[in-house]
């Protein structure tokens, strides 16, 4: 099965493979939100910078999530605090509120096609237990200015269409929007501005000469003073040295194929993207076809594939029973990279050279301010336009391991869920 976005996308800004020896400023590694963002910014301020990706622009995450653009992380306000100090997680939490805005914006400002629906998302409670920790993470919202509304059970099933959820936390600054296009979007407009992209050319080795950083790939390099390694879950082909350190996590998605204009309508008639509060969680949004597309833990190239596959299936029954999907059109996965602290890390690999990871299956936006902030800095050198300090490195331990146990636990809770009679 297909990728719904690599179907529908935008096509993708020109692009070589790297060969040759070449000189550039900065050369960012990776064109996904985070590579392509900060492609932009440095163009923009005249920077001659690349951008060097394994495979095709959007090829990882970027090019297969849901397409929710929400503000903040996952992670409640509060532990922010815990976690960080209070200044650290004021700056972080300020800068990724303003993170639909700014997606938004971007959007606009370079003209982008990519299904912008800006109707908010809701994060619906899967059970009463769901709803208590909806109601914490309101009051925390809503105390640091967040335009966010706490729904019932009535109304959260006005809104979606099903009466499965036992009430929503409803962002009205949030919305959807077709990732791949977004991350080609942002591209075009790096491109336009003078960044140069070469796709199709995995980086191997990162070496720095006391000078300067020389980025090579089997036909190609590249010499720079600064180097942005935006490779996060994707990271392929680099020593461990760069490697970012991260618990790996897939997450699924099917698409049925268009409604019909009477059915779709009765489902997110205003079309929000929804996700639950479930320990393994799931989503649904629809798309500019009319297509329902729903979501959760879970990969598609591995042994699990038929369970979650079915999962899916009887999911959809169960929240729309008009719905009748006899198989889906577009089915795929893609890869997370999660932290113990559920927390993003920038690290620096070197002089001039620095590495984001982590934004936990929230990267969107935090891709977009990072990558632009990465930029910032290394355009002024002042740390204090980071959403997050500058650690040396980050280690996760039993990374392998915890990975297993999500997939195991995924495909297990999907092969014994959602069963309809
Ligand atoms: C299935 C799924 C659903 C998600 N849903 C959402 C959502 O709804 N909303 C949200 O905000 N976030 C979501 N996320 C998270 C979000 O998609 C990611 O956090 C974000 O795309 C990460 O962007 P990035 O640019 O940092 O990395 P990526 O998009 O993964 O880009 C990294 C790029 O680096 C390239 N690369 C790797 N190694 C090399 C090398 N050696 N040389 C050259 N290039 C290399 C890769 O090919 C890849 O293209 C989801 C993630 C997944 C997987």
């Amino acid at each position: 099965m297909k990728n719904l976005w690599e179907a529908t996308a935008e096509p993708s800004p020109e692009s070589e493979r790297l060969t040759g020896n070449r000189n550039a400023e900065v050369a960012v590694i990776g064109a996904g939100f985070t590579g392509c963002a900060a492609a932009l910014r440095l163009a923009q301020a005249s920077i001659d910078v690349c951008v060097i990706e394994a495979e095709d622009i959007g090829y990882g995450a970027s090019g297969r999530n849901v397409g929710l653009v929400n503000g903040g992380l996952w992670v409640e306000p509060q532990k922010i605090e815990a976690e960080l100090g209070q200044d650290n997680a004021q700056r972080l939490n300020d800068m990724l509120m303003r993170a639909p805005d700014v997606v938004f914006d971007l959007i606009e400002k370079h003209n982008m096609s990519c299904e912008v629906t800006r109707a908010g998302t809701l994060y619906c409670a899967h059970a009463q237990s769901g709803f208590r920790k909806l109601e914490r993470r309101a009051e925390q919202l809503i105390a640091a200015g967040a335009p966010i509304k706490l729904l019932s059970s009535d109304e959260a099933r006005e809104k979606i269409g099903s009466d499965a959820f036992h009430g929503a936390l409803f962002d009205p600054r949030a919305g959807t929007i077709q990732p791949l296009s977004y991350v080609r979007g942002l591209a075009k407009a790096a491109s336009k501005a003078g960044a140069k992209f070469y796709t199709r050319s995995r980086v191997n080795t990162l070496t720095h000469d006391g000078l300067q950083w020389r980025v090579a790939t089997s036909q190609g390099s590249v010499s720079a003073k600064s180097v942005i390694l935006a490779t996060n879950a994707y990271t392929a082909s680099l020593d461990s040295a760069t490697m970012p350190s991260f618990v790996p996590i897939h997450y699924c998605q099917f698409a049925t194929t268009p409604l019909g204009k009477d059915l779709a309508h009765t489902i997110l008639p205003e079309r929000q993207g929804v996700w639950d509060t479930a320990t393994v969680m799931s989503s649904f949004r629809m798309d500019n076809n009319d297509r329902l597309i729903v979501g959760g833990i879970g990969r598609l190239d591995g042994p699990g594939a038929r369970a979650h596959a079915a999962w899916a299936r009887r999911k959809l029954k169960s929240l729309f029973p008009a719905v009748q999907v006899q198989h889906f059109e577009f089915g795929w996965s893609g890869r997370m990279a999660i932290t113990g602290d559920r927390l993003p890390k920038i690290a620096r690999i070197g002089p001039g050279a620095l590495m984001v990871h982590g934004y936990n299956g929230r990267g969107i936006g935090p891709g977009t301010i990072f990558g632009t902030a990465l930029a910032d800095y290394l355009l002024g050198g002042d740390e204090s336009v980071l959403p997050l300090p500058i650690v040396d490195q980050h280690r996760e331990s039993f990374r392998l391991l915890k990975s297993c146990f999500y997939e195991v636990g995924a495909t297990v809770f999907h092969l014994l869920s959602a069963r309809v009679k």
